[in-house]
């Protein structure tokens, strides 16, 4: 089949995407690899599964209507709220019908005869189009523990990215999760309530604050409905397009009672703020950043009763913020709990996944039900996993060998009318305010292109040096460049992973506003029209 455009995911990207270009009366084809859209919030099912980003700062802002029928339940909305949303989304905007799904892309080959993408399925069916849009996530690609025996487990296994759709009932079981990332930090004290005992298999702690989640009243969100043109106008004017704004004073300027003051009124508050909103230096200061970790670890020492397990699960290798900081209600209190053990894996190291469970270097943990919180190939991972080739056969997996390049991280030199939704080295924070800007963006773009009867667009080689340079300063300032994290590209899990890569634009989401509309409004000069 042809097509004027094809997009490949049905997440927030893809929706929205798929929206505008339909508005340009474009013939558009998603093809997605799950079984119905949603994206992250399709495939992430897992007990306590939610945002971090206030959700009335998270929906889209482009439609009024929609703004006006839906109402978030709670300040950080979890997962089954999400799904129903972007489904009200797509079935409100009748986007249903241009989406494939259970439609998992292999391979993008570019035709430069025929000035087309051929992309071909996992099944082998294939379809060609003129533009080739991205929409494949930053965390989509979902990793595995490198352990010996995986496979071998008895029971029920499953990654939380994976999870199953009818719910997994954990009561009175023996339950093991690896990884205490992100996701783990939101399951765990979930699991905890139920589980007959809980093992957490811990290789490095992460940093993690109170997220203070609410339930939203009607009245509340008929009040946070008036409120959103200021809203959306807050997030567009901050460094990581959240309501949080930093504070202009540095660390050592505020005397010591005031900054530990500061501290608690953050850490009391909801949401992001002790990330985004504090002191304008901890991002990039050691010395400050030290200080405000050693604020952070007393209050973790605070709150688990046993000091052994306290330390264990203070980070000692990274600071507070220099990896993305999980959001969590009652992790660390979840350690208190009878049926809850910590086993630090570098003290006895798994040695394999057994029928029964999990052996460490000390015993075998027996185990009903185990969970794979490991995480995902940031980023790049759902790159690779697609074999893109431009012109001549060229390989995009072999042309980011050493990092990404691409201009503004929407377009990639070598590769036509590939165009990115997220791509890497763009400016991310608050997602969706991201996609959102950067769909409108590449819509501008394909609007300039439409009035013009051009058909293909390159950037120009030297605009992607000086890109990717300007991304490159931006992350040697930030303190969380010197950190292994799946922001740097490092994932222990995946071959190759070991070397810290850039792979977005860390500087501020202001500045990157006005870079993207000043290429605009200069009539795209950075790039090659046919
Ligand atoms: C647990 C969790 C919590 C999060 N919390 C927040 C938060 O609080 N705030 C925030 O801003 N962001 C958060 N994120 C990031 C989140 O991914 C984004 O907010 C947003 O959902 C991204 O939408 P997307 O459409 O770009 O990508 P995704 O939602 O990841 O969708 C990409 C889609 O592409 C599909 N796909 C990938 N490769 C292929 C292929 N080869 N063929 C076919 N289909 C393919 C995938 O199946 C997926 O459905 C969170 C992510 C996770 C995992």
């Amino acid at each position: 089949m042809n097509y004027d455009a094809i997009i490949i995911g049905a997440g927030i990207s893809g929706i929205y995407q798929l929206y505008r270009l339909r508005q340009l009366g474009m013939k558009v084809r998603v093809f997605e690899d799950g079984s119905d859209l949603g994206g992250t919030w399709y495939w992430n099912r897992y007990p306590g599964a939610r945002f971090d980003s206030e959700s009335w700062s998270y929906g889209y802002s482009f439609s009024e209507e929609l703004l006006k029928e839906w109402d978030w339940k709670e300040h950080f909305s979890p997962q089954p709220d999400n799904l129903e949303y972007l489904n009200l989304v797509a079935d409100k905007f009748d986007l249903r019908r241009d989406m494939q799904f259970d439609s998992r892309v292999r391979a993008a080959h570019w035709d430069d005869e025929a000035s087309e993408w051929t992309v071909t399925l996992e099944s082998g069916q294939t379809a060609r189009a003129r533009f080739l849009f991205t929409a494949i996530g930053i965390l989509s690609a979902h990793t595995l523990p490198n352990l010996p025996g995986l496979g071998s487990f008895r029971g029920p296994a499953h990654h939380t990215a994976r999870w199953p759709h009818t719910p997994v009932d954990f009561t009175g079981k023996r339950v093991g999760i690896i990884g205490t990332g992100a996701s783990a930090i939101q399951a765990i004290p979930e699991i905890a309530k139920v589980a007959k005992q809980l093992i957490v298999f811990q290789r490095r702690p992460n940093w993690a604050a109170p997220l203070h989640n609410a339930k939203i009243s009607k009245a509340e969100m008929e009040e946070i409905k008036t409120r959103y043109d200021e809203i959306y106008a807050r997030c567009a004017g901050t460094p990581g397009w959240f309501i949080h704004q930093p504070d202009p004073r540095k660390t050592f300027d505020v005397p010591p009672e005031e900054r530990e003051a500061f501290w608690e009124k953050l850490y009391g508050e909801p949401g992001f703020g002790i990330w985004m909103a504090n002191f304008s230096d901890i991002l990039l200061d050691e010395k400050a950043n030290a200080e405000l970790s050693a604020f952070i670890a007393k209050k973790i020492r605070s709150r688990v009763k046993d000091p052994k397990v306290a330390e264990k699960l203070i980070p000692k290798n990274h600071g507070f913020a220099t990896r993305r900081v999980p959001l969590e209600t009652g992790y660390f209190e979840a350690y208190n709990r009878e049926n809850v053990l910590l086993v630090d894996v570098n003290e006895t190291p798994i040695e394999r996944i057994t029928p029964n469970g999990v052996r460490t270097s000390e015993k075998e943990h027996e185990l009903d039900i185990l969970i794979y919180a490991t995480g995902f190939d940031g980023v790049t991972g759902a790159f690779d996993r697609i074999d893109f080739r431009g012109p001549g056969g060229v390989k995009l997996k072999d042309v980011w060998m050493d990092g990404p390049r691409t201009y503004l991280g929407q377009l990639i030199d070598g590769f036509p009318n590939l165009l990115m939704v997220l791509g890497p080295h763009t400016a991310r924070g608050n997602i969706p305010r991201a996609i959102e800007h950067s769909v409108e963006w590449q819509t501008g773009l394909l609007r300039f292109m439409r009035e013009r009867n051009y058909i293909r667009v390159e950037t120009r080689p030297e605009y992607v040096e000086e890109w990717t340079q300007i991304v490159v300063k931006a992350a040697e300032r930030l303190l969380s460049s010197k950190v292994d994290s799946w922001q740097t590209g490092v994932n222990r899990n995946v071959e190759g992973r070991t070397v810290r890569r850039v792979l977005g634009f860390n500087g501020n989401g202001v500045y990157y506003r006005r870079k993207t509309a000043e290429v605009a409004e200069g009539g795209y000069r950075e790039f090659v029209f046919r």
